[in-house]
C-alpha cells in the first residue's frame, strides 16, 4: 500500500454522493445538474452517432470542434483565438493533467489557491512537483496578489488559478489578473487557469480570461469544459487553450493519456457551441432562476448566503446563520437529521482550512429545491 500513488481516499464528492444514496437524502453535494438535458445537444449526439464517424478523431480534436471553440470564444468573450492553440481532451480533468504533466518538472514548486478543486494538488504531485498554498480571504474570497508574491520561492515555477471559483463561485477581476500577470512576467512563471465555469456566470459579471491579459497570453494554459457549458457532466469533453509551443507540449502529454476524446460527442459539442447567443443566455437563465430560488428560500429561513457570481454552487456562512462553525459536523448532522447532502468547504483546503462554510448545489429542479429548502428551514 505504501507504494500506491498519493491519493488513497475517494473524493469528497463520491463519498457525499454515496452517503446521500444510502440515507435517501437530497443530494446538493456533488456538482451535477438534475435539470433536463439540453435537447439540442442530445439530438446532435444521436445524429453524430448514426451519421458521423465512430472511429478515432485527430489527436488534437476534430478540426470542426476546434474551430467551433474558437468561434464560441469570439462571440461570447470577444476573444480571437487561433484553433491551432486548442487541444481537445477528455474533460477538463484530462486537460489539467496534460497541462501539469507538461509544465511541472520534478521538485518544481507550484502555487495553489485555497479553497481549490481537489484534482490540482494530486496532479502536481504526480508530475513530481511540490505545492505551496495561498488562501482566498472570506467572506468575499478575494485574492491578494501581494500574498501570492510573498509565497514565491526560488523553486516556484507556476501558479494554478480557478475563475469562476469552485467552491465559492467568485470571479477574479481584470485588475487582479493583471497584477498576477506582472508577477508571472517578473518571475518567469507559467499559469494554468481553470476557467471551466466561464459559461456559468449568473450575475452578468463579464468573464475575464487569463488569455486576455497581455502579460499572461504566452505563458498561460486555459482550461475549458463542455460539461459545464452544456450541463452535461458525463460527456467529459474539455480542452486546453495556449500559445502554440505550450499547446504542443500539452498535446504531447494528451497523446499518451487518452490520445483522443469520443468522436460523436466532439461533433455534438461543436454543434452546441454554434447555437446562437440567445440559446446560451436562456440556458444560463434557467440556472440563475434555480439559484435565486434557493438563495431566497434560504435567506427567508434565516441562513446567511454569501454573494457569488457563478458556478452551480452557493455557500452559506454557518456562524452568521447561527450554526456552529464546523462544516464537517454540520454536513453530517444535515444528512442525519434533515436528509440533505452538502459539501463542507474545508474539503477544498489542504492547510489551515476555513471551517465556517458549507457548499450547496442549486442546479436542481423546482420540486427537489422546494423540498430541500423546506428541510433546511426545519433544520435551523
Ligand atoms: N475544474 C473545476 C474547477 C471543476 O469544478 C470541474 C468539475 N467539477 C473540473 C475542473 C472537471 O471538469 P470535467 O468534468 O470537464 O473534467
Ligand atoms: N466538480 C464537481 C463538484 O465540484 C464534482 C466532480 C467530481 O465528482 N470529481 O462537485
Amino acid at each position: 500500500a505504501e507504494r500506491l500513488a498519493v491519493p488513497r481516499a475517494t473524493t469528497v464528492f463520491e463519498r457525499m454522493s454515496a452517503l446521500a444514496r444510502e440515507t435517501g437524502s437530497i443530494n446538493l453535494g456533488q456538482g451535477f445538474p438534475d435539470l433536463p438535458d439540453p435537447p439540442e445537444l442530445i439530438a446532435a449526439a444521436q445524429r453524430a452517432l448514426a451519421e458521423r464517424s465512430n472511429q478515432y478523431p485527430p489527436m488534437r480534436g476534430l478540426a470542426e470542434l476546434r474551430a467551433g471553440i474558437a468561434a464560441f470564444y469570439a462571440r461570447e468573450q470577444g476573444q480571437a483565438i487561433d484553433p491551432e492553440k486548442i487541444v481537445v481532451t477528455s474533460g477538463a480533468t484530462e486537460a489539467l493533467a496534460a497541462a501539469l504533466l507538461a509544465l511541472v518538472a520534478p521538485r518544481d514548486e507550484v502555487i495553489l489557491v485555497q479553497p481549490c478543486y481537489d484534482a490540482y494538488a494530486p496532479l502536481v504531485t504526480r508530475a513530481g512537483g511540490t505545492v505551496r498554498y495561498v488562501s482566498l480571504a472570506p467572506p468575499h474570497w478575494t485574492l491578494d496578489p501581494a500574498a501570492l508574491a510573498a509565497a514565491l520561492g526560488p523553486k516556484t515555477r507556476g501558479i494554478v488559478l480557478n475563475t469562476p471559483n469552485n467552491p465559492v463561485g467568485t470571479v477574479l477581476d481584470r485588475a487582479t489578473l493583471e497584477a498576477i500577470g506582472a508577477l508571472c512576467a517578473a518571475h518567469d512563471l507559467w499559469l494554468v487557469c481553470d476557467e471551466v465555469w466561464e459559461g456559468m456566470i449568473l450575475d452578468g459579471t463579464p468573464h475575464c480570461s487569463a488569455l486576455d491579459i497581455p502579460a499572461l497570453a504566452q505563458r498561460t494554459v486555459k482550461i475549458g469544459s463542455a460539461g459545464k457549458i452544456f450541463s452535461l457532466t458525463g460527456w467529459k469533453v474539455g480542452w486546453a487553450v495556449a500559445a502554440p509551443p505550450l499547446a504542443a507540449a500539452v498535446a504531447a502529454q494528451h497523446q499518451f493519456l487518452t490520445f483522443t476524446t469520443a468522436t460523436p460527442l466532439q461533433w455534438a459539442v461543436a454543434e452546441g457551441l454554434a447555437l446562437p447567443p440567445d440559446w446560451h443566455r436562456a440556458h444560463r437563465q434557467r440556472y440563475a432562476a434555480a439559484r435565486a430560488w434557493l438563495c431566497d428560500s434560504l435567506t427567508a429561513a434565516g441562513y446567511c448566503v454569501l454573494p457569488a457570481s457563478g458556478t452551480w454552487f452557493v455557500t452559506i456562512d454557518l456562524a452568521a446563520s447561527g450554526l456552529p462553525a464546523d462544516d464537517e459536523a454540520v454536513a453530517q448532522r444535515l444528512i442525519a437529521e434533515a436528509r440533505v447532502a452538502a459539501i463542507p468547504v474545508s474539503a477544498f483546503y489542504a492547510e489551515q482550512p476555513e471551517r465556517g462554510f458549507l457548499r450547496l448545489c442549486f442546479a436542481k429542479d423546482d420540486v427537489m429545491l422546494d423540498e430541500a429548502a423546506h428541510r433546511l428551514a426545519q433544520f435551523r
